[in-house]
């Protein structure tokens, strides 16, 4: 029996990888206006790195995990996100020290158990960026700006942007009581988690995609309701320079996200194309982060986004190229020519491909036809002993004469 691949990892096929490449691309392209410098951090990190950032109480933590222990007896898991690695990574490197605002991006696979789906995997990839160092919210907007700038460069109308704020430890406290109390009126309505989550993490009961929950939780205290002056100042001036930089959104109450390290701003590309998984990218302010992870006060803000999901979106689309030129061969003599003229030609740049299954001249011009090849030339004895053939242009049939070297092949492909 042959081996498959684990449930939920997934193989990016050939047909796929194009449009991969694209996001990517984009995503460095647009990144790089903004002057975010690229960081790769480990896929593996100890255990302890999530529990302190993205909280104890948090799904991620307490379910969805890949966590091990190695030969040397260490708890290390897979990461389930990118920001608590490239926030272990600032301090360990003192990069705050280097310059006071830090601008990073990543890209990679995350890991996390969950029940696979259309757009929910065990292994996932996030393109991410963070920026430290500022707490203004000048800067919050020209995130928000940046993640705007680039759905739209990926040609995508859709997700809509939902902005929120979580408050600060000043004021969040007194949010949460508020929100214990509603909620402890309506213990029976509760699902299970929930009412688990009640004393360790009841902010999460606004996110709870159960039926009741939803239901019971219509008419909680909203976290906007309840945010200190400067929570308040901050999260109006956020709105404001995203008015000023002409950024759509909208506000959202009820967003909770679902890692504790969040404070103040957080946000949510969402859409409706995807079922129940409708948050495209996510992301958020973490001032407290650095400090918990035994850095110095930095403050944070950032955000992920799923490429999966990005690309189910962009849906089939074919970034294929076609080579430039197809090289029929007869006989070996035409063969060994063929093959050193496509050398000098890949040297210049062109794509070139020739026949390596030994094929009739017939099949040899389907391969050129399936391939979609620009142009192609047959060598044979005559051409050889001539020095010159012609090259047919395979869109119109038309063909030209040519001698037989790089440059004047060069000069066809180039200028057809
Ligand atoms: P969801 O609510 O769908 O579980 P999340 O809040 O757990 O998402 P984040 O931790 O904020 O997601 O991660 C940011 C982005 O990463 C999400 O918006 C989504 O696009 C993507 N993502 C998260 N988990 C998965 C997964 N299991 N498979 C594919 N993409 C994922
Ligand atoms: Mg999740």
């Amino acid at each position: 029996m042959s081996i498959t691949a684990i449930k939920g990892f997934n193989d990016l096929l050939p047909s796929e990888s194009g449009l991969w490449q694209f996001i990517e691309q984009t995503a460095r392209q647009v990144f790089a206006r903004y002057g975010f410098n690229e960081i790769r951090v480990p896929i593996v990190e100890k255990t302890e790195l999530f529990c302190r950032s993205i909280g104890d109480t948090t799904d991620i933590v307490e379910k969805e995990m890949y966590t091990f222990t190695d030969k040397g007896g260490s708890s290390l898991t897979l990461r389930p996100e990118g920001t608590a690695s490239v926030m272990r990574a600032l301090i360990e490197h003192k990069l705050y020290a280097l310059d006071s605002i830090n601008k990073l991006y990543y890209m990679g696979p995350m890991f996390r158990h969950e029940r696979p789906q259309k757009g929910r995997y065990r292994q996932f990839h996030q393109i991410g960026a963070e920026v430290t160092g500022a707490a203004d919210p000048l800067i919050d907007a020209q995130v928000l700006l940046m993640v705007s700038r680039l759905f739209k460069e990926l040609g995508l109308t859709e997700p809509s942007l939902q902005i929120n704020s979580l408050g600060c430890p000043v004021c969040r406290p007194a949010y949460r009581e508020a929100l214990v109390a509603f909620l402890a009126q309506r213990q029976d309505a509760l699902c299970e988690d929930c009412r688990r989550r009640q004393t360790t993490n009841p902010l999460r009961a606004l996110d709870c995609k159960v039926p009741g929950c939803v239901e019971a939780t219509k008419g909680a205290p909203a976290m906007l309701e309840h945010l200190c002056p400067e929570c308040d100042l901050h999260f109006s001036a956020v709105q404001n320079y995203l008015a000023v930089a002409e950024v759509p959104f909208s506000l959202n109450p009820r967003m909770v996200r679902g890692l504790d390290y969040y404070t103040r701003t957080t946000f949510e590309l969402v859409t409706g194309l995807l079922g129940s998984q409708s948050a495209v990218a996510a992301g958020g302010r973490y001032d407290g982060l650095v400090e918990q992870l035994g850095g110095p006060a930095v403050p944070g803000i950032g955000f992920a986004l799923g490429v999966e999901r990005v690309a189910l979106l962009l849906g089939d689309r074919n970034f294929d190229g076609t080579p430039d030129l197809f090289i029929a061969v007869l006989g070996d003599a035409a063969r060994t020519a063929g093959f050193h003229l496509m050398a000098g030609l890949q040297d210049q740049g062109f794509w070139v491909e020739t026949d390596c299954e030994g094929k009739s001249l017939k099949s040899q011009m389907r391969r050129a036809d399936k391939l979609k090849a620009r142009y192609s030339i047959v060598l044979g004895d005559t051409e050889l002993t001539a020095g010159s053939g012609s090259v047919k242009c395979m869109g119109d049939g038309s063909q030209q004469a040519v001698n037989l070297t790089v440059a004047a092949i060069t000069e066809i492909l180039t200028g057809g």
